[in-house]
């Protein structure tokens, strides 16, 4: 008897959710599934590996919630889940420039298939946009209101005009599906597991200091960016989800406001990785922004969020990353791509 009405004892009815993650295996996408296993819920991690890496998510893949699916969010994906986190689409300039047109599928293909799916189950949807909307701004700092300045037939079009088209995709199914959607304009963000080849500014001056390798400034090193470190960033993603009414969609700027020059930048990592790495110009790519910071008015007040983590801070952590990195088997592995 004792027997048969264990087998019967009804499953703890728990309020954590099945919560799609695009992109999962890449740098933030990583982050995040983290974040949503300590919080209990189960994550389908969702990623056709072109940036990401199954090494970002290695130490996730035993973890009794969470499952990892190879595919292309440019085709159409039949899942049961609560909520999707859609984040799928190279963020850095080599990796976007390198495919554009499927740079620009993912962006709107995969947004097309992820709001198709989204409406099938009713399920909040969030967007992970850019500031790359922006373009190179008329307006400082960016407040979501400003609509941007891009030229649409760049080298970084197929980027900025792939994430403007899933904006208007996401607005177009809130209008007309009633669908719960949140949009989320991302800031340079950086942190652990940073692609090591991506030719990001952060990526490339730690590496280059840790290797006593030139630092390569492009252009006189005067342009500005804010930068955000990973954790601060998915903190901000996950309010947006999950503490604002359905009513609540965005877009909404997450990053840092500290605003530094790109020399600056090359400066403090030198003297944090006490590096003897000379600085070198190299021109400045076409369209490169000449300054970016958000205005996170919206966040402070919608999310109570801002950023906690300092640049040097957040640097330090991301410098002992890349060393420990640099001296494991991994990095022959990415030397190849
Ligand atoms: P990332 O390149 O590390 O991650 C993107 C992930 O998407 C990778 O795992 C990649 O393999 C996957 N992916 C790409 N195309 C796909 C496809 N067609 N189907 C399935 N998976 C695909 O970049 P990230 O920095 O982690 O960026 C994550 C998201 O945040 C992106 O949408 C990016 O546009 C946005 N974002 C990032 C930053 C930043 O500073 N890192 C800034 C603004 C916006
Ligand atoms: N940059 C640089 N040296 C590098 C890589 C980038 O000076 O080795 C500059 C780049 O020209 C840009 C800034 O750093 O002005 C940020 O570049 P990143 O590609 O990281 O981000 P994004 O331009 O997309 O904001």
């Amino acid at each position: 008897m004792n027997e048969i009405n264990r087998s019967f004892t009804p499953a703890v009815i728990s309020s954590n959710r099945r919560i799609l993650v695009t992109g999962g295996s890449g740098f933030i996408g990583s982050h995040l599934c983290e974040r949503l296993l300590d919080a209990g819920h189960e994550v389908l991690c969702v990623d056709n590996f072109f940036t990401g890496a199954r090494a970002n998510v290695a130490h996730l893949l035993d973890h009794r919630n969470f499952e990892l699916m190879r595919h292309d969010v440019t085709m159409p994906l039949y899942v049961e889940v609560d909520e999707i986190y859609n984040l799928a689409c190279p963020a850095s300039p080599i990796h976007y420039q390198r495919d554009p047109t499927q740079t620009i599928k993912t962006s709107v293909h995969g947004a097309i298939n992820m709001l198709g799916l989204a409406k099938r189950l009713n399920a909040k949807i969030l967007q992970s946009s850019t500031s790359e909307v922006y373009g190179d701004p008329q307006v400082h700092p960016q407040p979501e209101s400003y609509w941007g300045n891009v030229n649409p037939i760049g080298p970084r079009a197929c980027y900025d005009e792939g994430k403007r088209c899933a904006e208007t995709l996401f607005f177009a199914y809130r209008m007309q599906h009633d669908l719960p959607i949140k949009v989320m304009r991302i800031f340079n963000t950086y942190g652990p597991r940073m692609h090591p080849n991506d030719g990001r500014v952060v990526s490339n001056f730690i590496i280059q200091a840790l290797t006593n390798q030139p630092i390569t400034l492009f252009g006189d090193g005067e342009q500005t960016r804010s930068f955000c470190y990973v954790d601060d960033l998915v903190e901000g993603m996950i309010r947006l989800m999950d503490r604002t009414p359905d009513s609540v969609t965005g877009p909404v700027n997450i990053g840092n406001p500290g605003e530094f020059t790109i020399r600056a930048l090359a400066e403090t990592v030198l003297e944090l990785t006490g590096s003897r790495s000379a600085l070198v110009r190299r021109p400045l790519p076409v369209d490169d922004p000449r300054q970016r910071r958000p205005d996170i008015s919206l966040a402070k007040s919608l999310l109570n969020w801002e950023p906690t983590i300092e640049l040097r801070e957040g640097l330090a952590k991301t410098i002992a990353y890349f060393d420990a990195f640099l001296a494991s088997a991994q990095a022959e592995v990415y030397a190849a791509h």
